[in-house]
């Protein structure tokens, strides 16, 4: 993360940081727990290391496509109860060859698709100091959990818009449930007419 703090006259940092909650709008402040959504493509599973994975990038921007988000754990918490609420009689969209399951709906995940990395932690300034700056990180990280493309974008669509233009490829909604481009959906999508 390279959200920097300012510091007071005696060297001390302020508490509160530039990182806004996307849920309860106020800035988060360091020591508080979080969690980190992230936007990335698993690229396989490693027995020791877990998900492998890589960011979507913006070759032009240099930069994330999908802007990270830093949540107060609890507006987190709100926000998936929430939509999970409202997925509770979906049935998941299992898959062999998957590389994770997704936290919200247990559908697979496969390999360079969309995917939710939800990492729990609290925010503290990083010992590193990339460029010189003091920068932000997160310390007592417990595992991450992976959310599916679907529960990424109905969340993004009902509950809180974070992304623009977030899909896999184009695809429609029947699409993103069957998840078509799985079976060669190349878009133009077949159910477009
Ligand atoms: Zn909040
Ligand atoms: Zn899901
Ligand atoms: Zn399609």
């Amino acid at each position: 993360m390279v959200a920097t703090v300012d510091f007071d006259h005696l060297g001390r940092p302020h508490t509160e940081t530039e990182l806004q909650c996307p849920q309860c709008d106020k800035n988060i402040h360091l020591g508080e727990e979080v969690v980190v959504l992230r936007v990335i493509r698993p690229e396989g599973f490693d027995p020791a290391t877990g998900v492998t994975f890589s960011d979507f990038l913006d070759e032009e921007e240099d930069d994330f496509l999908y802007t990270p988000f830093t949540f107060h754990r609890a507006c987190w918490a709100e926000v998936f109860t929430d939509y999970e609420e409202s997925i509770k009689d979906d049935k998941p969209v299992l898959a062999a060859g998957g590389v994770v399951e997704c936290d919200g709906c247990t559908s697979d995940i496969m390999r360079g698709e969309v995917t939710g990395l939800v990492t729990p932690g609290t925010l503290v300034l990083s010992r590193r100091r990339p460029n010189g700056e003091p920068a932000l990180g997160l310390s007592a990280v417990t595992a991450s959990l992976y959310i599916c493309i679907a529960c990424l974008v109905g969340i993004n669509t009902s509950h809180l818009e974070m992304w623009e233009g977030l899909s896999q490829d184009g695809e429609c909604d029947n699409g993103l449930k069957e998840r078509c481009w799985r079976t060669g959906c190349q878009h133009k999508c077949k159910y477009s007419d």
